[in-house]
């Protein structure tokens, strides 16, 4: 696939290019407010969801239609790009009739094929850029299918933006990025743009600002952050969200590392250490929950919660599985002397 620069005239396309906006658009007031705190910070590229997909009915499914407009003034009044999330082709015609700049196709309608050929359909002969999250479930083939299916509309200003998959398992992050599958993208489509969604990837603002350092140090070519002028009061992802204050400071200590391609592998490399550190701490914790159940089991049928003797020996055999896998010996019964202390203590206090 042969992609074409993102180009909107008058943003510089140097890297990180930056979206901002509210998840949602609520009221006008909201829009203009944040739009315009956001214009001063020189972002030129606004985002705003009209159309929202919801987990359950009865939650707040975004202004429709009435956004448009709003969008328009911000475009009247701000110079900035507008874009909304398309979820089917009525959303496409409004959107392209309204005049809105550029599209989003949000994550939950990537995981479906039948909603992407409708868009790709409705696209066709349209020249706008279209940026295609990643699917709410890992497969990589899916996205790619979904970035064939609008390149085979014609269209090709396309753009991708990882905003992390979800699991089932409450874990630190809302949608853990699992960093490995945009980087294969990006080896498979070494052309295409890669945006980073660090606010749904966090599910919490406080996480916001190490997430955008990671993807520049990964190389992305941009970033699109849910910023709202009133984030406590947000009609949705509220403890996700930034002020236009916050998105400025955090742009302002960001550490754009340019110079060669080794430190790209490098930031590769320690991406890969950090996944596998957090599960390592996942598995611990894991492994602490158990011990726990451990320590109710033995209280209950009266029995000691140390029984060293049966340590001692798994832990040599431990450390004999452990060489074999080319581990040294001595850092094995080092670190499993530590947890099973660890492990004793958490017994007694359940116990
Ligand atoms: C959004 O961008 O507000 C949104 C709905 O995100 P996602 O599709 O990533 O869940
Ligand atoms: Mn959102």
């Amino acid at each position: 696939m042969d992609f074409e620069p993102l180009i909107l005239p008058g943003v510089d396309p140097a890297r990180p290019i930056i979206i901002a906006g509210p998840c949602s658009a609520e009221t006008e007031d909201q829009v203009l407010d944040t739009a315009r705190s956001v214009a001063q910070s020189g972002i030129k590229l606004f985002r705003s969801g009209i159309w929202k997909p919801r987990t359950k009915p009865g939650g707040f499914e975004g202004v429709g239609t009435a956004g448009l407009a709003w969008l328009k003034r911000v475009k009247r009044e701000t110079g900035m790009y507008v874009a909304v999330e398309v979820a089917t082709k009525d959303h496409v015609f409004e959107s392209l009739k309204a005049g809105i700049d550029f599209l989003w196709i949000g994550a939950r309608t990537t995981v479906n094929p039948f909603a992407v050929q409708e868009i790709a359909d409705a696209l066709r002969g349209a020249d706008v850029p279209v940026l295609i999250k990643n699917p709410v479930n890992p497969d990589l083939e899916l996205w790619i299918g979904a970035i064939e299916r609008i390149y085979g509309a014609g269209l090709r200003r396309i753009g991708v933006i990882h905003r992390g998959f979800s699991s089932y398992e409450k874990k630190t992050f809302r949608n853990p990025p699992m960093w490995h599958i945009p980087i294969e993208l990006r080896r498979r489509l070494p052309d295409i743009p890669i945006f980073c969604d660090p606010s749904h990837i966090a599910g919490k603002w406080e996480f916001v600002p190490a997430l955008c350092q990671q993807a520049m140090d990964l190389k992305f070519d941009g970033l699109i952050i849910e910023t709202h002028c009133q984030p406590e009061k947000a009609w949705s992802d509220s403890a996700q969200q930034i002020t236009p204050d916050a998105l400025d400071h955090i742009l302002s200590l960001l550490i754009i590392r340019d110079a060669d391609g080794l430190s790209k592998d490098l930031s590769e490399m320690r991406c890969r250490i950090d996944i596998i550190d957090e599960s390592l701490l996942e598995l611990l914790a894991k492994r602490m929950t158990i011990s726990g159940e451990i320590g109710k089991y033995k209280r209950s049928h009266n029995m000691p919660v140390l029984q060293s003797s049966r340590y001692s020996e798994i832990i040599e055999r431990r450390a004999a599985l452990g060489e074999s896998m080319s581990l040294n010996g001595d850092f094995v019964r080092t670190i499993l002397k530590e947890i099973h202390e660890e492990s004793v203590r958490v017994q007694m206090d359940s116990a």
